[in-house]
């Protein structure tokens, strides 16, 4: 299996100093799959203090020391080192009551998730796979490690994550797992929002999401009660999948476009803590259906003062989804705006507030009208975008 040279140094080092060390996790799954992988996680018998002295010539962060994990920088990449632990029990669905450290790498394997999250790897060594993650990587499938129903008991946010998984790896979910999923979906009332709602940009990003939203819809209404509002859900999963999968606005966008409405989106995101860059560019393109397509470069230009630049391509996909519109003309005239500089939105026009204040002797309120009327009549082509011919349009305006 390949390991990158920083992780081959750090386990080395642990090895050496008489630790057992495995790299662990998504890492070692992605790598089977011959998927790359973005970020390494260590397993080590090391006790955190004894990592750290192990490490004491490198940069060291002790990023969650209660758990057992400090980051350690090799190659000037963080890397996480968690000491073997198994986990106490769980009384809130959400995390373990307490973690208990361990000497056993197949006691740490058996409180992870899923099977094919449960592989240990280590050069000289070999994997460590006692729940058959490589068989369910062959079979393409998520199961969990253990009972199902207690799993989900122990941390309902496994329930979102084995849908996560499937959506993005395109792999199945085991029969007995996916049952569980659908007996156990309520717990996830427990878990915080912040960590749904990470795990459902996931789930909405990966390439088998149509399969996952369609089957799974009773989990994805429990979470966001507000889409069952929705006529069509087939179809909305469809348009979801559509999408380019690597932006998240369009895809959230596409999951909330058929409530019709940005409130209700509005509300749904923010009940989900979603940032509020997130929340309003995801109800501004929920809105924008209720808007007139713009087919001329006039209207164009008024589309992006609602939008702005980065957000017009987004609507435009969502009409096409939608609407089957042809968006090319208003892509072209969109590039020719912004290739020719033209005039759309108030920072363009050849004059400011205080130029306007100061041609026409106005103030407040009254140059802020005036200047709406410049960039109106600029983008009618009424006027020319320069000082002169703005100052005198304006002048005969008021006269
Ligand atoms: P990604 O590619 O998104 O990083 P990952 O599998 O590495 O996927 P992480 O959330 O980074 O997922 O977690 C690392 C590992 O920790 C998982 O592979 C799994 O073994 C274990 N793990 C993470 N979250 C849980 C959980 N809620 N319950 C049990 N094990 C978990
Ligand atoms: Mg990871």
């Amino acid at each position: 299996m390949f390991l990158p040279d920083n992780v081959m140094e750090l386990l080395s080092k642990l090895h050496a100093a008489g630790y057992e060390a495995y790299a662990v996790g998504g890492a070692v799954r992605d790598s089977i799959m011959g998927r790359s992988a973005d970020d390494y996680d260590i397993a080590t018998s090391a006790l955190p203090a004894q990592t750290e002295a192990v490490f004491a010539g490198y940069r060291v962060i002790e990023t969650g020391i209660q758990h057992g994990t400090v980051t350690v920088i090799a190659g000037g990449a963080p890397v996480e080192i968690t000491t073997f632990r198994v986990d106490g029990s769980y009384s809130d669905n959400r995390h373990p009551d307490e973690v208990t450290f361990t000497t056993s790498i197949e006691a740490d394997l058996s409180r992870r998730d899923f099977t094919v999250n449960a592989i240990a790897y280590a050069p000289g060594r070999g994997y460590i796979d006692p729940f058959g993650g490589r068989t369910d990587i062959d079979s393409r499938r998520i199961r969990c490690v253990g009972a199902p129903d207690r799993r989900f008991d122990e941390d309902a946010l496994r329930i979102l994550r084995a849908l996560r998984f499937a959506s993005v790896l395109d792999f199945s979910i085991a029969s007995a797992t996916a049952a569980a999923i659908h007996a156990k979906r309520e717990n996830l009332s427990h878990v915080a929002a912040e960590r749904l709602q990470k795990e459902l940009v996931k789930l909405l990003k990966g390439s088998n999401v149509f399969e996952i939203l369609t089957t799974y819809n009773d989990v994805i209404f429990g979470i966001i009660p507000a889409l069952t509002s929705i006529s069509d859900w087939t179809e909305t999963c469809r348009s979801v999948q559509k999408t380019d999968p690597s932006d998240g606005y369009l895809r959230l966008a596409m999951l909330f476009y058929d409530t019709k409405s940005a409130a209700v989106t509005k509300a749904a995101l923010r009940a989900m803590k979603f940032s509020n860059r997130i929340t309003d560019t995801v109800s501004l393109l929920v809105a924008c259906q209720h808007y007139p397509f713009p087919k001329t470069k006039a209207a164009v230009k008024r589309f992006l003062q609602i939008t702005g630049e980065e957000n017009f391509p987004r609507y435009l996909q969502c009409v096409h989804i939608k609407k089957g519109s042809d968006i090319m003309p208003a892509i072209a005239m969109c590039a020719q705006i912004k290739q020719n500089g033209e005039c759309w939105r108030h920072a363009d026009l050849a004059v400011n507030g205080a130029d306007v204040g100061n041609e026409l002797h106005v103030n407040g309120q009254q140059i802020g009208k005036l200047l709406n009327d410049a960039l109106n009549a600029v983008i009618d082509e009424r006027c020319k975008n320069t000082y002169g011919d703005i100052i005198s349009y304006l002048k005969g305006e008021e006269a």
